[in-house]
């Protein structure tokens, strides 16, 4: 392939702005010219014709060249926000080049600058956004998603590699040409031994936390919220210090909203300390008390998207490795498998943790996040689910228990006692607040209930795109139909090894997680 980066007199290049399809919206052209006028080399060289990806950091353009044999060919043009520190910029770049280009990850072919604007050119990959086809995926296409998925891991883990922000939108997918493509190095990490010398200098980078679009600042505790409405589960991560010195202690605490949550960190002596400075009296309460409030923040990487983040980061553990990508790819499997996109879909850390604990139970996170120093406190036993029982359910394949649910919606009016978790199960037509689990009409605390019935069948349309509605004498005929659909694509036969990936993927304990390398030999992919 060529292509000059930087355009000279033979340069085979046609920069036709004027006859760019008028498709696009007049914001998109706006933001076009904007571009070509920050970075006016690329003029030379593309002809950008729309904007494919916009995020925090970041907007994605499509931009075609002409090479000199002729051909056209397309590139994604990566325009990084000019605030991005350079040594992000340059550790961004890095993973591209070191890691790019081969084992389903992206490759990088040109980096345009003009004073702080970045541009990172990159091969143009035609995907399909997951929450477009997850409703008509088999499970063979699952199968090998996530194999590819791993693939891309082992390998940026082999460089050590931390991405930190594997969700499907960062790992492109063609279903046609059966391409992968790990993208978006923007939050990545070095282990303790990168090969990636620039990840190395981003430690310290970002010490201090930002509070978060969207998030609660866990860390500004407020007075007692004066809602009467509180949550049945308090989930508490609380940070323990040396109890003669309170201030040298940090405490994190949600006071407002359905999920007071509290964790504990032990960084200094992991084991043994996690127990004895829980000397205030606050906690499981609404209320903050002074001891807490003078502990200091909890420092520790948090990149990511709330619900694809593990339990390690989510209660602030300093030491973080390739295991919260693992953690991720999880995350996706039981999305994919549950037919369910996002699965997680918390608005901050607490909520996430505690959506976590319902699906692989509270004691089970206490004790693991014991292990890595935090003491996690849950007002109520959340029991550990069976994962295809789970999956099954929430793919309408298994009867629910309980038919007479409300649904469970963020802002709901809640009684002190109701369980407040929710784990939303927005359907692929966007379905804003239809909870996955559903609770008792009594309000009371309930462990998380499967689908009703009807919200079932809705799952079978969503999926395959029936669209008599449920209420209709022909609900009979669509369910049957999609269930028809469904074992076509291989649900009726789920090998438990699916599972047994999943459960291994979404270990608790980093230190006993499943590695990339390693869930590649899993039975699940004996034959690949
Ligand atoms: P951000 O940091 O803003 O999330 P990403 O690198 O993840 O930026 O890119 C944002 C989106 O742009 C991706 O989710 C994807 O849809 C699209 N995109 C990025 N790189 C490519 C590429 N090489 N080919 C096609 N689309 C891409
Ligand atoms: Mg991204
Ligand atoms: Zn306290």
């Amino acid at each position: 392939m060529e292509l000059s980066p930087v355009c000279t007199e033979e340069c085979v290049i046609k920069s036709d702005r004027g006859h760019r399809k008028s498709k696009v919206s007049r914001d998109v052209e706006i933001d076009i010219e904007v571009l070509y006028k920050a970075v006016p080399q690329l003029a030379k060289v593309f002809r950008i014709t729309d904007k494919i990806g916009e995020g925090t950091f970041s907007s994605v353009y499509l931009g075609e060249a002409q090479m000199r044999d002729g051909r056209r060919e397309m590139f994604a043009l990566k325009h990084l926000i000019p605030t991005s520190h350079p040594t992000r910029i340059a550790a961004e770049l890095q993973c591209l080049t070191v890691a790019g280009g081969r084992e389903n990850v992206m490759g990088v072919m040109y980096c345009f600058r003009k004073e702080d604007h970045v541009v990172i050119v990159m091969p143009y990959m035609e995907h399909q956004a997951i929450v477009d086809i997850i409703g008509s995926l088999s499970f063979e296409e699952v199968r090998l998603y996530i194999y590819h998925l791993l693939k891309a891991l082992r390998h940026i883990h082999q460089f050590g590699i931390i991405h930190r922000d594997i969700k499907p939108n960062n790992f492109l997918y063609n279903r046609n040409t059966k391409m992968y493509a790990l993208v978006d190095f923007g939050l990545a990490q070095g282990t303790a031994d990168t090969q990636i010398e620039l990840l190395k200098d981003l430690t310290g980078l970002r010490k201090v936390p930002r509070p978060v679009f969207g998030e609660r600042n866990l860390n500004s505790c407020t007075p007692a919220p004066s809602t009467t409405k509180q949550a049945a589960i308090k989930t508490e991560l609380v940070k323990p210090g040396r109890t003669e010195d309170p201030v040298s202690r940090r405490y994190s605490s949600a006071s407002r909203g359905p999920l007071p949550v509290r964790t504990q960190s032990s960084s200094q002596k992991p084991q043994r300390s996690v127990h004895q400075s829980l000397t205030c009296n606050c906690h499981l309460t609404d209320r903050v008390c002074n001891i807490c409030m003078s502990r200091k923040q909890q420092v520790a990487p948090r990149a990511g998207t709330p619900g694809f983040r593990a339990p390690e980061v989510l209660t602030k553990c300093p030491n973080q490795g390739t295991a919260i990508d693992v953690w991720s790819a999880g995350v996706i499997l039981l999305s994919l498998l549950s037919g369910r996109y996002p699965f997680f879909k918390a608005s901050d850390d607490l909520i996430a943790l505690t959506q976590i604990m319902t699906i692989r139970g509270s004691r089970e996170t206490i004790q693991a996040a014991k292990t890595f120093g935090k003491a996690v406190l849950c007002s109520r036993e959340l029991p550990r689910q069976d994962l295809r029982t789970l999956c099954e359910t929430l793919r309408g394949r298994r009867p629910s228990p309980d038919d007479e649910v409300t649904p469970l919606t963020e802002g709901s009016k809640d009684s002190p006692a109701t369980l407040h978790h929710k784990i939303q199960g927005d359907s692929p037509t966007h379905r804003p607040t239809e909870g996955t689990f559903k609770k008792h009409k009594d309000g009371a605390g309930e462990t998380p209930r499967p689908l009703s019935n009807r919200t079932r069948l809705q799952a079978h349309q969503d999926r395959s795109g029936c669209t008599k509605t449920s209420t209709h004498p022909a609900k009979q005929t669509s369910e049957t139909d999609c269930m028809v659909q469904d074992d076509e694509r291989g649900w009726d036969k789920v090998p438990d090894e699916a599972y047994d990936l999943l459960d291994r993927l979404l270990d608790l304990n980093p230190a006993t997680r499943i590695t990339a390398a390693q869930a590649l030999q899993h039975p699940l992919f004996k034959d690949l």
